[in-house]
């Protein structure tokens, strides 16, 4: 089946399983006149895209996804996750919420072929980035890229104000209720050992930074930790030309 052929077949299944058709929530007016969203969902990672989901089937439709990051650049996928592929087995459900037309093998059949996933063993971390976007369209959930929610309060009985930044431009969304989809951004910030924080930014970074690991060349590199992301960053390293690389555990048995 084409991926045009899936994505109508997508279309009937959702048709199918409609209920409610009607929508049962009374529009709420803001202090400024504007109706109020329902839901706003900031983050657009996956998460967020399938809150979004199961909002629009319960037709909660009045609803918005925000990300601070451009279209495709939510999530670690294409930034700092530098795996080749993901570590969760091929066949692990998600964000299609048990409708087998938008699993990650409908997509990847149609457009790889059957004998392609039969032959893959874990999915390449750019597929997965590239199926979330797809999930996130023929859904018809709504995003707003580039907008960062910066704060929130209380406006009135049982409306929220979400302050937002777009452009270097503030504005506020008002909002029912409110769901923080944020991921690791939003457990607070990147941290690293003070002693390192203090060392010149060209000679460390933390493994959420961008690095241009072609500039270390030739270089002698210490990873500090001994997860999954210090070994990802280690062979990125080294496929690069680093001279070597070394990596530090604090535990003496990892
Ligand atoms: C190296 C690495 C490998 C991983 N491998 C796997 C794997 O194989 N399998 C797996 O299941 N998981 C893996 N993970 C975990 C992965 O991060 C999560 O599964 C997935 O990204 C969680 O999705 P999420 O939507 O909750 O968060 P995210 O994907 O992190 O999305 C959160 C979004 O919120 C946005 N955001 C944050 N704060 C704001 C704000 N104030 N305003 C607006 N937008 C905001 C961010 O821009 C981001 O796009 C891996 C993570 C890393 C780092």
């Amino acid at each position: 089946m084409s991926l045009s052929a899936l994505e109508a077949h997508i279309a009937r299944d959702l048709e199918r399983i409609d209920h409610p058709a009607m929508q049962w929530l009374e529009p709420r007016i803001a202090p400024d006149g504007t109706e109020a969203l329902d839901v706003l969902i900031v983050g657009g990672g996956q998460s967020g895209v399938a809150i979004g989901f199961g909002l629009l089937r319960a037709k909660v439709d009045n609803i918005l996804v925000i990300d601070g990051a451009d279209r495709g650049q939510e999530g670690p996928w294409r930034s700092f996750a530098r795996m080749g592929t993901l570590r969760s087995p091929k066949d692990y459900t998600g964000p299609d919420l048990d409708i087998p037309s938008l699993t990650y093998r409908s997509w990847h059949e149609a457009k790889f072929g059957t004998d392609d996933w039969d032959k893959l063993g874990l999915i390449p971390r750019e597929y997965w980035a590239d199926y979330l976007l797809w999930v996130r369209d023929v859904t018809g959930v709504p995003v707003r890229n580039g907008v960062r929610m910066t704060g929130v309060s209380a406006a009135g009985p049982g409306l929220l104000a979400v302050e937002v930044e777009e452009n270097g431009h503030r504005s506020v969304l008002h909002t029912r209720k409110l769901v923080l989809a944020t991921g690791q951004d939003g457990l607070g910030r990147w941290w690293m050992p003070e002693c390192l924080e203090r060392l010149p930014a060209p000679l460390r970074a933390h493994a959420a930074d961008p690095i241009d690991f072609a500039a270390l060349a030739g270089k002698t590199v210490a990873i500090i930790g001994l997860g999954a992301s210090a070994l990802d960053n280690a062979a990125s390293a080294l496929e690069a030309g680093v001279a070597s690389v070394h990596v530090f555990c604090r535990r003496r048995d990892p």
